[in-house]
């Protein structure tokens, strides 16, 4: 077949372009009979017939697998050391009601990094105490808020939070759980990871100035600290970063413990996910176990018991869970540098719904979904509909050569991060989120309608209104 020069060195030119690779696709994902995708059940076509294009669609089953085996997984590999874990659904990755019920069902506790995330937690019903609230400003009224509902630990980012949550916490007679962010000064990049002394980034305290916060922290009686907290990053495919980062944080996690015992370590989350079949994702039970003897070698040097671990997976829960379903609607073959074609596929979609090409060059994969072709491959990038030459969602693929307008493009593993970052640049209304599951689908998170984007703008009646 034809490799095109175009392609990325990772991308190599397939003999067929109709396959979906199991690292890549939701578990539930396949070809019928006639060639259709079909996700849980359901094919594409039905789908789009009855919900239109784009379209969000979470394989429920696959999302809840992720969260058990990611949850089983720890839970076995900590007991073996001795120790348990608790596990934290990053909700930034993706929080409807639905979600939060799912992870909640699963024994899994809930990150939250706003008010507005804790609201749809709370909404779903979660208690209080199993929300973890982040972030490197929080608001006075947002702590305020989370105190009084009940949160469970808020992750104190700054020194000035501190004296923020104490206050609150002695105006609603409380004693507030608190973690302290470490800037651990390791960073892990996809593939590689970086040490430094501080890494060059907004979150959290210096490791240096640690020991001198945390005393801080134990001077307010209403505030009880639960342990030191860090996230090195996030899509990272192996241990090193989070083994340096353990290492250090296990060594002021000793040095914490000589005043006070310190009950618990939080790690953090950011475990990677295959986009493309050029990626392989750390098998989640090898994770486990890495981290694991990590952390037990690490204790028994610093001769401290084993403290409850923390981790907050987002991405690798629900990340694989999601494909994006596009119609392609023109195409264009784009002769570059005099040389090579590149053929644009536009969509109906793009930056709108999925952010993360443009904001980080990220790279997916894409295939038909309304039926299988054995034209040639070609390469070629999809792009959205949008007024900015980076409104680019699959920067390089190769689909069957005769790709027409009206095809069903899918995009998997746009679970995280996905409708998370969604917007509307250029008035496109923010596509529904369908969950599938048992060849039924229901709609979770409803579409926005051409009203709810001209409902905030304060020179226009709403139409049916008839003031
Ligand atoms: C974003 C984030 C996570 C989750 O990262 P993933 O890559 O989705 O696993 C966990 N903890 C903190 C503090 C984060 O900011």
């Amino acid at each position: 077949m034809f490799a095109n020069p175009l392609a990325p060195e990772w991308l190599e030119a397939p003999a067929e372009a109709n396959s979906l690779a199991s690292t890549v696709w939701s578990r539930n994902a396949a070809r019928s009979e006639s060639g259709e995708l079909t996700i849980a059940g359901v094919s594409a076509s039905e789908l789009v017939a009855s919900f239109g294009t784009p379209l969000y669609v979470v394989d429920e089953a696959d999302a809840v697998a992720r969260a058990t085996e990611i949850k089983g997984a720890f839970d076995t590999e900590f007991a073996r050391i001795g120790s348990s874990v608790k596990v934290y659904y990053a909700g930034k990755a993706f929080l409807c009601t639905e979600v939060a019920r799912w992870m909640t069902a699963v024994g899994l506790n809930i990150d939250v990094a706003s008010a507005g995330e804790m609201a749809v937690a709370l909404a779903a019903g979660v208690d209080a105490s199993r929300l973890g609230f982040h972030g490197n400003n929080k608001s006075l009224s947002e702590i305020d808020r989370a105190v009084r509902a009940g949160i469970g630990p808020i992750v104190i980012d700054s020194v000035v939070e501190i004296g923020r949550v104490a206050e609150a916490a002695a105006r609603h007679g409380r004693t507030q759980r608190v973690r302290l962010r470490i800037n651990s000064g390791v960073h892990a990049s996809t593939h590689e990871y970086l040490a430094t002394a501080r890494e060059d980034q907004k979150f959290g305290v210096p490791l240096t100035e640690a020991e001198a916060i945390v005393a801080q922290i134990r001077s307010h009686s209403s505030l009880e600290f639960v342990g030191i907290h860090s996230h090195i990053g996030s899509q990272i495919f192996d241990t090193a970063g989070f083994a340096e980062a353990a290492r250090r944080l296990l060594e002021l996690h000793a040095r914490l413990s000589v005043a006070a015992p310190v009950p618990e370590l939080n790690l953090g989350g950011g475990f990677g996910i295959a986009y493309t079949s050029a990626d392989q994702a750390l098998p989640v039970a090898e994770l486990a176990a890495s981290l694991a003897n990590i952390v037990e070698a690490e204790c028994a040097r610093l001769e401290i018991p084993v403290p409850v671990i923390a981790i907050e997976p987002g991405r690798s829960i629900i990340g694989p869970s999601t494909t994006t379903l596009y119609t392609a609607g023109t195409i264009k073959d784009v002769l570059v540098d005099g040389e090579a074609v590149r053929k644009y596929v536009s969509v109906d979609g793009g930056m709108s719904d999925n952010l993360r090409t443009a904001l980080y060059a990220a790279d997916y994969s894409a295939r038909l979904a309304n039926r299988v072709s054995d034209a040639a491959p070609e390469l070629v990038r999809i792009a959205g509909k949008h007024c900015e030459a980076g409104d680019i969602v699959v920067r390089a693929e190769y689909l069957p050569g005769d790709v027409e307008p009206g095809d069903i493009v899918a995009v998997p593993a746009t679970g995280a991060y996905g409708w998370a970052m969604s917007n509307n640049y250029n008035y496109l209304a923010r596509p529904p989120v369908v969950a599938v599951r048992d060849g039924k689908a229901r709609i979770i998170v409803r579409g926005e309608t051409e009203n709810d984007l001209l409902s905030r703008d304060a020179g226009i009646t709403p139409s049916g209104d008839s003031e």
